[in-house]
């Protein structure tokens, strides 16, 4: 499935001005690290599209140099560039005379696969991206819901095994529950992948949920933070960080701190009837068993194995630390 070792992107005082004299991205600095899931979160026009179609020179940069790797992106060929760059956007922009068979060949046809090993490959993604080849390879995209035809833009985008994957706000045209079901997905497809993805949001929510990494912009690209998501939930760098994630920010931290393995207290002794959670699941998980129980505790599982306990004052200690 993973041919192409992931690579990081670099951009280095990196500048855009339109021709009508706005300046989307004043200078921007940043690594995203190769095999990584790296969220641009920030408010609408803060400068997020301009710099991911810089990457994949769907617009020119003004000023500044960038990376795929240790190849300088704008020293190669636009096109030969688009091509190992995969690109998700909202609505898709799947080809709608075409099925979806076709839609996902594209690039690959494009780059002279034979047929036999385009067929392969996309009913190898179709399957990846959870859609039965048998079933949905031969519909048009008008004959597909909307969480289906992104799922179809995220198997096109993997089509030819890009080295990075670029996504543009790919799931926000669609309805709330779809929009987690498919972040679930995706989040276990970029597990098989490991692909170098950009991963543009205004959601706080969904930056929190899906990225390693999250660099916080403000207007002209500016850089306010650039952390992992508990990180920045809990340490935000400045005002506009803390604003920008929300006063939630608390119970944003809990869910994506895991349980502690090390160091639980033992279970005490006697029969006690406690809820217990599973040791892979969050400090959120812990704290609704807790409320489910009045024992005051809860008991933390792997699998049949009993870790230990937590109480209140563990996920207090936790938060603090
Ligand atoms: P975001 O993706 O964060 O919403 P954009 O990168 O789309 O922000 O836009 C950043 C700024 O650049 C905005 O002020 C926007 O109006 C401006 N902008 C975007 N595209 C163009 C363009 N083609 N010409 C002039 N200004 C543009």
């Amino acid at each position: 499935m993973n041919r192409t070792a992931a690579v990081s992107i670099r951009l280095d005082g990196v500048r855009k001005q339109y021709d009508d004299g706005t300046v989307a991205v004043r200078e921007l600095s940043l690594e995203l690290p190769a095999g990584e899931l790296t969220v641009l979160v920030g408010p609408s026009g803060c400068g997020k599209s301009t710099i991911l179609r810089m990457v994949n020179r769907l617009i020119e940069p003004t000023g500044g140099r960038m990376w795929l790797g240790d190849q300088e992106i704008t020293a190669v060929d636009p096109i030969a560039l688009r091509r190992r760059i995969g690109y998700v956007i909202q609505n898709v922009g799947l080809f709608p005379h075409q099925t979806v068979r076709d839609n996902v060949g594209t690039v690959p046809k494009l780059l002279g696969w034979p047929r036999a090993q385009v067929a392969d490959r996309t009913a190898e993604l179709l399957d990846l991206v959870g859609l039965d080849p048998a079933r949905y390879a031969d519909r048009y995209p008008n004959e597909l819901s909307g969480g289906q035809r992104q799922r179809v833009g995220v198997a096109r985008a993997l089509a030819a095994d890009p080295v990075v994957l670029l996504m543009d706000e790919p799931f926000s045209a669609v309805d709330p529950i779809v929009r987690g079901r498919l972040q679930d997905e995706f989040l276990r497809l970029q597990q098989t992948v490991r692909k170098t993805i950009v991963f543009v949001t205004h959601d706080v929510d969904e930056a929190v949920r899906l990225g390693d990494r999250i660099a916080v912009l403000s207007e002209g690209g500016k850089l306010e933070q650039f952390a992992p998501p508990a990180e920045l939930l809990a340490k935000p760098a400045n005002t506009f960080v803390a604003e920008f994630v929300g006063a939630d920010r608390g119970i944003k931290l809990l869910a994506v701190t895991p349980i502690p393995r090390e160091g639980l207290r033992p279970m005490p002794d006697g029969k006690h009837e406690a809820p217990s959670v599973p040791a892979d699941g969050s400090l959120r998980d812990a704290l609704a068993a807790l409320l489910e129980g009045d024992t005051g505790w809860v008991v933390v599982r792997d699998g049949d194995d009993v870790l230990g306990i937590l109480t209140p004052a563990d996920v207090y200690a936790v938060l603090r630390r």
